[in-house]
């Protein structure tokens, strides 16, 4: 599975802003967007002035970067919005939203979509009772998300409900006693408060 492995606060840098892509790190003042406050590289501090094309990329780059997804498969993402009935834009962030790593990262079983991502992969989570160690997984209405028995002990979960920032949003509940999360409604563009402009990577993909 293709994935970026490169110093992740430089993809912050690059958009200007944070993405928190390292969980607590980014609430402290060793965010490396707090350091250096300007985009990576020799010409990074220099004055730029983006064309309509470049605002678009820009955004559909920030988009990727959020959820942590490769070209290839935004675009597949975008193919699939398109083809349902509504707004793309709106179906495009729907779609990556339900991706079962933002879900596990939604409902504070991880720190950031990255770390929630690789609790995936190894196997720490259940779908409706059965393993599901797909990232790209997407949850539906009425899915139960629950951390597998045996990962209950482990140091990641035994010890949540300290931490847990009880900030779930509206589509989704938490109950982190019981280390378990439902779908309960799929998240409109309203629930989504990502700093993204759909419509530019509309734009973008329709060239
Ligand atoms: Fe981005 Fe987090 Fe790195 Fe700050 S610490 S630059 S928010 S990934």
């Amino acid at each position: 599975m293709a994935r970026y492995k490169d110093a992740v606060c430089r993809l912050c840098r690059r958009e200007g802003m944070k993405l928190y892509l390292k969980g607590d790190r980014c609430y402290t003042d060793k965010c490396g967007i707090s350091r250096r406050a300007y985009a990576p590289g020799e010409h990074g501090q220099g004055r730029k002035k983006l064309s309509n094309y470049g605002m678009q990329l820009r955004e559909k780059q920030k988009a990727k970067r959020f959820y942590g997804v490769l070209e290839s498969q935004f675009r597949k993402y975008f193919e699939m919005a398109d083809k349902e009935a509504g707004i793309t834009g709106d179906n495009l962030l729907r779609i990556l939203e339900t991706r079962l790593d933002n879900v596990v990262y939604r409902l504070g079983f991880g720190a950031s979509r990255a770390e929630a991502r690789q609790l995936v992969v190894h196997g720490h989570f259940l779908v409706n009772g059965k393993k599901v160690d797909i990232p790209s997984y997407l949850v539906r209405m009425g899915d139960v998300i629950t951390v597998a028995e045996k990962s209950k002990s482990s140091s990641k979960f035994k010890d949540l409900a300290e931490s847990f920032k009880g900030n779930t949003p509206n589509w989704l509940t938490a109950d982190i006693e019981n280390l378990e999360g439902k779908v309960v409604a799929l998240p409109s563009r309203e629930d989504i408060d990502l700093p993204i402009a759909e419509n530019l990577i509309v734009e973008l993909y329709s060239k």
